[in-house]
């Protein structure tokens, strides 16, 4: 069996699309969608996803202000800073570029940005309302990834869905939105024992780890669907591209719908950023 292909470039596009004419009836009512990002330090990665999400923005016809300060910059500037755009009428999404500086406190920073702005998903309010089943702001990737399971009618009732990876922007969420849907959720981490016997019982295989071709076809039982959340860098010796998590190739013979990389989950990412920040501006999360 080879895969079908779960195309999230096509599908991204397609969402866009329908965004249009949301923001211009938005726009129409004084309420133009604003999103401010914020950037501290000098990590490249960051930097490139800060100018693709500004650049999306602007393409969608939303406001968007990048906000950028020295790795040495005073914690209390930023939060002064968030305060200040939680006040801003004209901003109705903020969002902290991590990873953030060593000096920050992270959970500090998260909590200062208001739960009504929070397009990330990452405030504790957000995390709990969509952990008690009634989701406000949802964390971007996972969202993106729902949306795919939504655009290709997978269903996930009763179905086995085994993700590696546990963190809290991608691991975590996504175990909530699965568990919601109905489908028996395993969450595996670094000391997980027998990974393989987990992974091999999926209908459902989500690889969020951030090793490049972890998920070999000997990982995933025949049939199942494999989404490929990492983004790896391979180096300059192995030819420098993008690469996931899943060794693509191999695991496309067995699975029957897998995404690739680059073009899968990655721009549904930055779709769903815009999506909670035209949701923030039609006041859906405004409690
Ligand atoms: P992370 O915070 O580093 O988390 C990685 C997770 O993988 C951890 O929970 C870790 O376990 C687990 N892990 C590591 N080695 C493992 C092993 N041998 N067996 C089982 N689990 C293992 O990474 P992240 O932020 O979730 O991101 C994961 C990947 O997705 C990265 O490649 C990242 O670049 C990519 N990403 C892509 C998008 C997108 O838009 N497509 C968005 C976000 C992230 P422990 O908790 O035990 O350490």
């Amino acid at each position: 069996m080879t895969a079908a292909i779960l195309d999230g470039k096509a599908l991204a596009e397609e969402l866009r699309t329908s965004f249009r004419p949301r923001v211009e009836a938005l726009t129409a009512q004084g309420r133009r969608p604003g999103l401010a990002v914020i950037l501290a330090g000098d990590d490249p990665a960051s930097e490139v996803y800060v100018r693709n999400k500004v650049a999306a923005c602007e393409s969608a016809g939303i406001f968007s202000q990048k906000i950028t300060y020295p790795k040495d910059t005073a914690p209390e500037t930023v939060l002064a800073k968030i305060a200040e755009l939680n006040a801003d009428p004209r901003i109705h999404g903020i969002l902290v570029q991590l990873p953030l500086p060593d000096a920050f406190d992270e959970k500090a920073i998260l909590a200062t940005i208001a739960p009504e702005k929070d397009v990330d998903g990452f405030h504790a309010e957000n995390l709990g309302a969509l952990a008690q089943g009634i989701p406000r702001f949802i964390p971007c990737t996972p969202y993106g990834v729902m949306k795919m399971f939504e655009a290709h009618q997978i269903s996930l009732t009763g179905k086995e869905a085994v993700i590696i990876g546990r963190s809290n922007i991608v691991g975590k969420p996504m175990a909530l939105l699965l568990i919601n849907a109905g489908a028996t959720v395993t969450v595996c981490n670094s000391k997980t024992r027998d990974l393989a016997a987990h992974t091999r019982r999926a209908d459902i295989l989500v690889a969020a780890v951030g090793k490049p071709r972890f998920v070999t076809n000997d990982m995933v039982k025949p049939g199942a669907v494999v989404i490929d959340v990492g983004i790896n860098r391979l180096p300059p010796e192995a030819g420098g591209k993008l690469c996931g998590d899943v060794d693509f190739e191999a695991v496309k013979e067995i699975a029957s719908l897998i995404t690739p990389v680059p073009g899968g989950v990655g721009p549904m990412t930055i779709t769903m950023l815009l999506a909670n920040t035209i949701e923030s501006a039609e006041g859906k999360h405004t409690p």
